[in-house]
């Protein structure tokens, strides 16, 4: 099995993760294998690691026509209860955007990541936050809860219980991080979103259609979630008609990641490809990564979408949300910020400033 690829060119994927100096090479050979354009890297901070930025800002660097970088914010003054210092949330944007990034990625409203915070997105902490990303219109990629089945102890796949994704009743509910997101929107009606992993309401397109009718600045993302697939695949006749009605609302994404082999990587493209473009009913490949598997999950039935459509969900829609090229990178202000996520590492894990990701991209940018 060799992946399937898309006969659509100009494809940009806003939803890729790059994790650690060495899988440099591997993400550019899934990009080529891939067919795809350009991506979008969403760039989680470790905060005690001093990574997660640091990496896909060297790659923007070293090929700045075909990445995005969309930062994730450093949380480490409340991790620590107060013992290291960052910069504001409002800071931290205003320099992500003078270093040149492309947006925000949000992971805190995924139930683990935000269990370990442990602040709603509705608290005082991120009030100015939002007032000055809504200001510059600037993309954010969030990713808010996680499939149903993960709160239901017979239904939760395999995959995800061993990554501990599994929730119980003591766990914060799905519906109580969607009200705390309909509240911020309401807020905030300017926020330009794409809603990473259609939002998880593939299982209720009704759902998400008011929700879209409701909110005109977001979008959803098709990084899978697998079960997205699967849900709409129960009824692609009205999966084609919701993608129809809401093309320019839809934005083409992978969750491909830097650790995938290439031929994985072309199997998670080409998956979601075929589901997009053809007819066929198939299954997920033997071979397909960790998080896919495994195959005997169900049936995916392609929606064989409009060209008019997919040329808008592979492309347009992100030219929208984000530019059609990436913004340009101050290399000065990339070194900078890099210089503090590692001090930072430092302070809070003893980890030394100079062994973390941040340090070997100062390394790699100042040649020494
Ligand atoms: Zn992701």
């Amino acid at each position: 099995m060799d992946g399937w690829t898309s006969g659509f060119e100009g494809i940009i994927d806003n939803h890729v993760h790059m994790r650690g100096l060495d899988t440099e090479r591997r993400m550019l050979a899934i990009l080529e294998a891939t067919g795809i354009e350009k991506m979008g890297l969403v760039a989680i901070q470790n905060e005690p690691a001093g990574s997660g930025l640091a990496e896909p800002l060297l790659l923007k660097a070293c090929h700045p026509e075909r990445f995005f970088v969309f930062a994730g914010l450093n949380h480490a003054e409340k991790l620590s209860g107060g013992q290291v210092r960052t910069p504001s949330l409002v800071d931290q944007v205003d320099r992500f955007v003078e270093m040149g990034c492309d947006g925000i990625k949000m992971i805190e409203g995924k139930p683990t990541s935000r269990q370990k915070l442990d602040i709603p997105v509705t608290d005082p902490y991120y009030a100015d936050y939002w007032a000055r990303v809504e200001e510059l219109r600037l993309p954010i990629i969030w990713h808010v809860n996680d499939p149903e089945e993960f709160w239901d102890p017979d239904r939760i796949p395999a995959w995800a219980k061993e990554r501990n994704w599994g929730y119980g009743p003591e766990d914060v509910r799905k519906e109580e991080l969607y009200a705390e997101v309909d509240d911020v929107l309401e807020r905030h009606p300017g926020l330009q979103v794409a809603f990473a992993h259609f939002y998880f309401l593939s299982a209720d397109l009704p759902r998400a259609a008011r929700f879209l009718d409701e909110h005109p600045g977001v979008r959803f993302d098709l990084a899978p979630g697998i079960e997205m697939l699967y849900n709409i695949s129960r009824d692609p006749e009205a999966g084609r008609e919701f993608f129809t009605r809401y093309a320019d609302r839809i934005v083409f994404g992978t969750d491909l990641a830097s650790r995938h082999t290439v031929e994985e990587g072309r199997i998670r493209a080409g998956i979601i490809f075929r589901w997009l473009e053809t007819e066929d009913e198939f299954r997920v490949p033997e071979e397909a990564d960790f998080l896919l598997g495994p195959p005997e999950d169900g049936l995916i039935r392609g929606m064989a979408l409009p060209r008019d459509v997919l040329r808008k969900v592979y492309r347009s829609n992100f030219v929208h949300l984000a530019g059609a090229a990436p913004r340009p990178l101050n290399t000065d202000v990339v070194i900078e910020e890099c210089r503090r996520m590692a001090a930072i590492a430092e302070a809070l894990s003893g980890k030394p400033a100079a062994e973390t990701e941040a340090a070997r991209v100062i390394e790699r940018l100042t040649g020494t």
